[in-house]
């Protein structure tokens, strides 16, 4: 339980509408959006509204010891924003301003609670477009995605969110404010410390305002389909597309598992016995070379032995696209506990990965369906079981251990684009070594020594603090 002194000191800096201690107004805050992981309800949940209230919460918490889980929408996929020691959670949903959309600069300045999608509505009447689009673009937050450095759909062809974040103001675990990048295309000055903060998950410094790039929309775009008998026919058509210097826009990937189990789940007639569906869409200012690339794609996908649909219009895309929007929610329904792993490998050993996921599948008896942007090598093989199966459960994980070892086999890595959390921890030195570990705990410590910021995520606990 809080001190009530220290509640009346949140409530003076933020105002008492937005300091929640009521346990059911915190549950929600116990939890995000990943599974099999704890719940844990905090201290007390803080909403700022600007980066002069974040540095006075920061100076509270550090004067009473307080922990403090910055959140955005708490969609992440990690464990990322679970109060694991309690303390403060600081949500930015009412921290939520456009603050400037510059179309001469080609920048948006934002509060870190913008959820994506609006800054795109806000920025669409200019002809412009923020392109990192992680599937929760409708929930998620301009300063979790920037924390998690979320990927998406689109991040073949123009990236992820390292690439648009520009220029960040930052509230160090010292209270102190700090600003670095800015709208100049170029800014070599200091170190790099937008790269350092993006990705950092809440544990080096708490965001509280972004400039981002922004891009001119595409104006046209095709989509196409392929099936596929063979894995090794699709991961040779992506291994072809790319060779033929296309660089799709989305570059999708479905295995048979997740094709069966979309056409129960939405009957829109995909072809079952498949054992793969590849999902493309090329776009581009130009109808001329939007079509040059269809076609192009259209070619290598009639090379590789697959049956070709390709969208005519809006209407006959939409149809195209419906398979990969239901995979997940397909999926989902199969059973109380879905997870969606990230585990991601070079382009090249897309098939190698796919036909392991099957196998680790057969071997621990668990249920899982393969997606994911084929085109980056960024697979979620989603697992599906009952948590109430003790015996179930403990298979389930070691199937992950394996799908995770596999990843690290083929040259890959933990996570592509769902971060660590406190999800991936214990399989953090198969990737990075010990020394890895040491470099991660030193730069922990030269900017947060006290474990005040998002303890337990990324970082493992030192003994004292575990
Ligand atoms: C159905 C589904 C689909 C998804 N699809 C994708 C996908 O395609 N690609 C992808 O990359 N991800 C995907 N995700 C994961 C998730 O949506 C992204 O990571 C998302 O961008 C997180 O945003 P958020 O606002 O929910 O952040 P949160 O979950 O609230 O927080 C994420 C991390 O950021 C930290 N944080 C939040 N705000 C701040 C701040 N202001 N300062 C410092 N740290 C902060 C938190 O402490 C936490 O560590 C998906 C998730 C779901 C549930």
């Amino acid at each position: 339980m809080l001190d009530k002194r220290v509640v009346q000191q949140l409530q003076e800096v933020v105002g008492s509408q937005n300091v929640l201690t009521g346990k059911m107004d915190m549950l929600s805050y116990s939890y995000d959006a990943t599974a099999d992981m704890p719940r844990q309800l905090p201290d007390v949940v803080v909403l700022p509204t600007t980066g002069e209230m974040v540095q006075q919460v920061v100076a509270i918490a550090r004067t009473n010891g307080l922990a403090i889980y910055p959140r955005g929408a708490g969609s992440n996929l990690s464990g990322g924003t679970i109060p694991l020691r309690k303390g403060i959670v600081l949500s930015f949903q009412r921290m939520n301003k456009i603050l400037e959309i510059d179309p001469a600069n080609l920048t948006a300045t934002v509060q870190p609670g913008v959820v994506i999608g609006d800054l795109n509505a806000a920025i669409a009447p200019y002809g412009l477009i923020y392109p990192p689009d992680p599937g929760t673009v409708a929930t998620a937050t301009m300063g979790g995605s920037s924390a998690e450095n979320s990927g998406g759909l689109r991040g073949l062809k123009y990236g992820v969110t390292k690439n648009y974040i520009m220029g960040m103001e930052i509230v160090l675990a010292s209270g102190a404010k700090v600003r670095f990048g800015g709208k100049t295309v170029k800014n070599v000055t200091a170190y790099d410390f937008t790269t350092l903060f993006i990705g950092s998950e809440g544990t080096l410094g708490i965001t509280t305002e972004l400039t981002c790039k922004l891009i001119p929309a595409p104006k046209y775009r095709r989509a196409m389909m392929g099936v596929f008998k063979t894995l090794e026919d699709a991961g040779n058509a992506v291994a072809g597309i790319i060779a033929a210097q296309v660089i799709p826009a989305t570059l999708e990937i479905m295995d048979n598992m997740t094709i069966r189990t979309v056409e129960a789940f939405a009957n829109i007639g995909l072809p079952v016995e498949a054992k793969a569906l590849l999902l493309c869409e090329v776009d581009g200012m130009s109808q001329e070379l939007v079509n040059t690339e269809a076609e192009a794609v259209i070619a290598v996908l009639g090379r590789n032995n697959c049956a070709t649909k390709a969208a005519n219009n809006d209407a006959e895309r939409d149809q195209l696209w419906a398979a990969r929007r239901n995979a997940l929610p397909a999926l989902a329904s199969l059973n109380n506990t879905c997870i969606v792993e990230d585990a991601t490998v070079p382009r090249s050993r897309i098939t190698e990965m796919l036909v392991a996921c099957e196998a680790i599948a057969a071997k621990y008896g668990v249920t899982i369906g393969t997606f994911g942007h084929a085109g980056d090598g960024n697979l979620h093989p989603t697992i599906l079981f009952d948590k109430y199966d003790e015996a179930m459960t403990a298979q389930v994980h070691l199937a992950v251990d394996e799908i995770f070892a596999t990843a690290l086999e083929l040259g890959g890595t933990l996570s592509g684009e769902h971060g660590i959390g406190m999800a991936k921890m214990k399989y953090l030195s198969d990737e990075l070594g010990q020394s890895g570990l040491d470099l991660m705990r030193t730069m922990k410590e030269a900017l947060d020594p006290d474990y005040l910021l998002n303890p337990g995520k990324m970082v493992p606990l030192p003994a004292v603090l575990a």
